[in-house]
């Protein structure tokens, strides 16, 4: 780009310790979050009449590993625009690190929960593994619809499911992941933590462990374990009325399903999708809805210089306009973002109302929609945005 045209289209303004050179489209930049990768910031977007996040990748050509991180993310999250690798997408109200020191009830706590395992679902349809997903990667609205970020550590599982084990933060690693890392790792002791909680596992799991690891798990004190009604008392739900009391027991039955050790033995998304705490909001436009499509199947095994990964990159940008442009992205099935969005106001146009979809659970209750602002006003809807987004179908703000 000629340096007139750059400098009529683009502005300069420094965020925190960092420079954003954007479009001048994007205006009124605030720091919002960071992560691995670089600075989050809101703007408000003048062309679109909505406000965005953009994220600014850091050093994103400092090396392989950062190129190729750029790219993935790129790829699978579908990106509305990338200048100079600054990814602009639809503006979300928290993060979960923040949205779980609220007081939530159990319909919004529900409704996150089946949120999170579509996302999982199509994710792993489109055979994706995340990677690295923690309350930090999962953002929400303050209408309660919530979306997976940073799928740069993603992979596809076209490549082999062997995972590098160290690619997860540290506490949000499933057991198999923990033990896969070989007994002499420091971060082993995250092993035991898990078995104090869920007591030793059994003979039968052992015997599915190679010698070494075996070895290591045997040599372990030995753990009574807790029960889950000690592990999750009453006390940590939200507990006002007999309808919740229910919720609570519902709740606690899916965390001992989902926090148990042997993975063969640990409930799948598809049933814990059907247990009665989440199913209530069971859609099958949302949950049965085709994966999203994934163009470049090769995106683990390629290998390429970081000049390379830039033209790369350049070329998924232009497709992308080019496609946008035709109009053709609005008749994609759905982007990867895009798959873990839905909308509360479709379910409580079919849901709540429709007796036959409920079950024990008492959905009829559910009368009120399941936004955050009235819990917490820090969450503040993000304008219209916000309502045209969810407004979009069950994929909700399509990228
Ligand atoms: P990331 O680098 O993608 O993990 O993002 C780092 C942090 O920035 C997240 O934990 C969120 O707090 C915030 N963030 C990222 N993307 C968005 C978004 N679209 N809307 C609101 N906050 C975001």
């Amino acid at each position: 780009m000629n340096r007139n045209k750059r400098e009529r289209e683009y502005y300069s303004i420094d965020v925190g310790d960092s420079t954003f050179t954007v479009l001048k489209r994007y205006q009124n930049l605030r720091p919002i979050g960071s992560g691995a990768q670089g600075i989050v910031c809101s703007a408000y977007d003048h062309n679109l009449e909505r406000n965005v996040a953009i994220k600014k990748l850091s050093r994103p050509f400092q090396n392989q590993t950062h190129a190729k991180r750029a790219y993935r993310e790129l790829v699978l999250m579908k990106f509305r625009h990338v200048h100079m690798l600054y990814l602009v997408m639809e503006l979300m109200d928290a993060n979960l690190c923040q949205v779980i020191q609220m007081e939530l009830d159990h319909e919004r706590l529900s409704y996150l929960l089946y949120q999170m395992l579509c996302g999982i679902k199509h994710l792993h349809a489109a055979g994706i593994i995340h990677r690295d997903l923690k309350p930090s990667n999962i953002v929400v609205k303050s209408d309660c619809t919530l979306k997976i970020l940073d799928f740069g550590l993603a992979r596809t599982a076209a490549t082999g499911l062997l995972m590098t084990p160290y690619v997860v933060t540290r506490y949000y690693r499933a057991p198999e992941v923990i033990l896969g890392m070989g007994y002499q790792a420091n971060d082993i002791d995250q092993w035991n933590k898990v078995i104090e909680q869920l007591g030793t596992p059994s003979q039968e799991f052992l015997m599915k462990l190679n010698q070494s690891v075996r070895t290591y798990v045997e040599n372990r004190p030995r753990y009574a374990g807790y029960s889950f009604e000690k592990l999750f008392p009453d006390v940590l739900f939200p507990a006002d009325s007999e309808h919740n009391k229910l919720k609570a027991s519902q709740a606690r039955d899916l965390l001992s399903k989902m926090l148990v050790i042997d993975a063969s033995k640990r409930i799948s998304v598809d049933e814990a999708l059907q247990h009665p705490y989440i199913n209530v909001w069971y859609d099958p436009t949302e949950v049965e809805a085709p994966p999203p499509v994934i163009t470049d199947k090769q995106l683990d095994e390629r290998e390429h210089t970081v000049e390379e990964w830039k033209e790369l990159i350049y070329k998924e940008v232009l497709d992308w306009e080019e496609r946008t442009k035709n109009g053709v992205i609005r008749g994609q099935p759905a982007s990867i973002g895009a798959a873990v969005s839905s909308s509360p106001q479709q379910h409580h146009q079919h849901h709540p109302s429709t007796s036959s979809s409920t079950s024990a659970n008492d959905v009829s209750s559910m009368s009120t929609d399941p936004t955050l602002t009235d819990t917490d006003s820090s969450l503040e809807t993000a304008g219209p945005a916000a309502a045209a987004a969810t407004a979009s179908g069950p994929m909700g703000c399509c990228r």
